[in-house]
């Protein structure tokens, strides 16, 4: 059995990181799967998903300082010459996409100071973000 929602975020600045971890465990409980695993995947190719604390923000904005350090945002990137948001895709690839999260007694299993992140690369706009739960 598996249940699958996608949610919308709307992103307010050109990068930025967000914390959906609410969000999913919504869909988690909707879902009432009490053994299995969750898939988290945004839909598209200059966003990521992350699991780590997002208790302070500061870690989110520090992840985006430190791939701006590795990812010039002009470079000689062959995609600029068709939509200039190269750096946007070499960040979310780095990260990845999606974030595969176990569940156990209908809750996501976390750690204390873990939480989702949705990163936006190429904002601001509309984000999907696919929840798929699994049992198992
Ligand atoms: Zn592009």
């Amino acid at each position: 059995m598996a249940v699958s929602e996608t949610f919308r975020v709307d992103t307010e600045r050109p990068e930025q990181a967000i914390d959906v971890t609410s969000q999913v465990r919504d869909v988690v409980k909707r879902a009432g799967i009490e053994s299995g695993v969750c898939q988290v995947m945004v839909l598209h190719s200059t966003a990521a998903i992350a699991v780590n604390e997002t208790a302070d923000p500061n870690i989110g904005a520090d992840v985006i300082t430190a791939l701006g350090n590795v990812v010039p945002r002009h470079g000689e990137w062959l995609h600029d010459r068709i939509d200039d948001n190269a750096h946007a895709h070499v960040k979310a690839s780095l990260l990845g996409p999606s974030e595969l999260i176990p569940v156990r007694g209908g809750e996501l299993v976390l750690g204390t100071w873990q939480g989702i992140w949705l990163f936006e690369f190429d904002g601001p706009r509309p984000r999907s973000v696919c929840v798929h739960v699994l049992a198992a």
